[in-house]
């Protein structure tokens, strides 16, 4: 780990070590900016930052990123990360808690290791699996309740298994799992699937894959692992239990847009909003890529692409706003 250092100054920092991130930090040092990248998971060793990727870590097959057939997410983030470190950007491990603004305009990021002063930032801290909130899921989560099919669907050979959602993860995921399990009953609160057509095809000519429409999971039970789940059908109001070995909940994203300590634009859904042509939120200077912005879909490739404009667009930024210091005219919006 690089040494925890009480102020470091910096162009740009990148918040974040996704394919986002990575992007930033790979573009950032090409630009030859002064940049860092924050990551509070995995560690830097030879100032390259093992164990980054994001959500990377939690996608099995990528198939879906151009130039490249087939590869798994790791292996993508690795590569991601070691050709990002080639260009000079510093890697620090670290959790940032807090990102606020001086009057001068200057960004102060907190960490868990010291603070790190930027002129601008780009942030790309992703955000973390939405919970069902039902009784059992915290106390069963990690035994039997999962939030990853990669990580955990291996630990349920010829099992029974739940699935909760019905967007492109939840049918995605549910295929995933029927490499393990015995069958998969994918339970869905509508009567109709949001997840993309083809992979809704895919899932309904899986003979393991049925599906539980119109219903809602009330609890999940289970004595240190999960037995079952109860249920309740939306429309007929009938309640009724389904025995399952495990559940795996896919029922959106919850993105990390709560570290600057100032409002930031954002969507009803609490994503920031951002410019389209530059990637800048609302408070100058800070850029948001990857699934904390606001758009239509969140994709790898969109992650990256977001990541190439935000951080071409804060280096002019940064340029700029040394330029008019020098000039001793007004800050750059
Ligand atoms: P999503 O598209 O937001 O879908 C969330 C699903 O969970 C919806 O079906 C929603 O139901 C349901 N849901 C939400 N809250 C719920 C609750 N409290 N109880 C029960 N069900 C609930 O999220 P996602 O599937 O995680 O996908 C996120 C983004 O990643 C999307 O843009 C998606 O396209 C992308 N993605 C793409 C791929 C791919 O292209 N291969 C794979 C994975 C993810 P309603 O439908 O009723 O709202």
């Amino acid at each position: 780990m690089a040494d925890p250092d009480p102020v470091r100054e910096y162009d740009i920092v990148i918040v974040g070590g996704g394919p986002a991130g990575l992007t930033a930090a790979l573009y950032a040092g090409r630009n030859k900016v002064r940049a860092a990248l924050l990551e509070a998971k995995g560690a830097v060793v030879d100032g390259a930052l093992l164990g980054a990727g994001g959500q990377l870590l939690n996608t099995e097959l990528i198939e879906d990123y151009p130039g490249v057939r087939s590869i798994l997410g790791p292996d993508l983030a690795e590569i991601m990360s070691e050709q990002a470190k080639r260009f000079g950007t510093e890697m620090i491990a670290a959790t940032v808690e807090r990102i606020r603004v001086e009057p001068d305009g200057t960004k102060v990021v907190e960490t868990d290791q010291g603070e790190v002063r930027a002129l601008a930032v780009i942030v790309t801290a992703g955000g973390n699996p939405r919970r069902l909130g039902v009784p059992g899921e915290a106390e069963l989560a990690g035994v039997g309740v999962s939030y990853c099919a990669v990580c955990d669907g291996a630990f349920f050979p010829g099992a029974h298994l739940a699935v909760v959602g019905g967007g492109d993860a939840a049918v995605e995921e549910a295929v995933f799992l029927t490499r393990y399990a015995s069958r998969v009953t994918i339970i869905h609160r509508r009567g109709e699937l949001r997840a993309q057509p083809i992979l809704v095809e895919e899932a309904r000519s899986n003979p393991k894959i049925d599906f539980l429409l119109d219903t809602v999971v009330e609890a999940i039970d289970g004595d240190r692992k999960v037995s079952g789940l109860r249920l309740r059908n939306v429309v007929t109001g009938e309640l009724s239990t389904l025995e399952v070995g495990g559940v795996f909940i896919f029922v959106g994203f919850l993105p990390n847009t709560g570290l600057v300590d100032a409002h930031v634009e954002h969507d009803a859904a609490g994503y920031y909003v951002t410019d389209p042509m530059t990637m800048e939120t609302s408070i100058p200077g800070i850029f948001a890529a990857g699934d904390v912005r606001s758009q239509l879909t969140r994709q790898v490739t969109t992650a990256v692409g977001d990541a190439t404009t935000a951080t071409i667009a804060a280096t002019k930024w940064v340029e700029e706003r040394a330029r008019r210091r020098r000039a001793g005219t007004a800050e750059p919006r």
